[in-house]
């Protein structure tokens, strides 16, 4: 299934960008704290980032690639033992996974995505 992962592709193209995260991790849309809640230019960063699943950092970054033998229910875990490490409430994991879904649904693999606040916008595509 095609899902969302962390990738320092692009990175540099806005000048506030960074990727803490590893490399092809699976990645989430993350909360927004009260300091960049009207600003993804913000000085915390959170309102332009995704958030690694597994490293509990963050990327301006992401890319749709094709995991083989991923399942939904695979991926409702991932989220869910994600949010429930960093202390979240993990009972949205579910729900979750089903707009990540929705959101990668129309785009092709390689398709580079950037975060601005709530909209979630295609950067470029790459070849996979
Ligand atoms: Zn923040």
């Amino acid at each position: 299934m095609k899902l969302l992962t962390a990738t320092d592709a692009t990175q540099g193209y806005r000048d506030n960008d960074f990727d803490w995260c590893v490399e092809g991790e699976l990645v989430h849309i993350g909360v927004v704290c009260a300091r960049d809640r009207d600003d993804p230019d913000g000085g915390c960063g959170c309102g332009r980032a995704f958030a690694g699943l597994n490293s509990h950092r963050a990327t301006t970054t992401a890319m749709v690639r094709e995991i083989e033998g991923f399942t939904e229910a695979d991926y409702v875990e991932a989220i869910r033992s994600s949010l429930e490490q960093q202390g979240y409430d993990a009972s949205y994991a579910e729900h979750e996974a089903a707009e990540l879904r929705i959101l990668v649904r129309d785009w092709p693999v390689g398709a580079i995505v950037e975060r601005r606040l709530d909209e979630i916008v295609v950067r470029q595509v790459v070849q996979p």
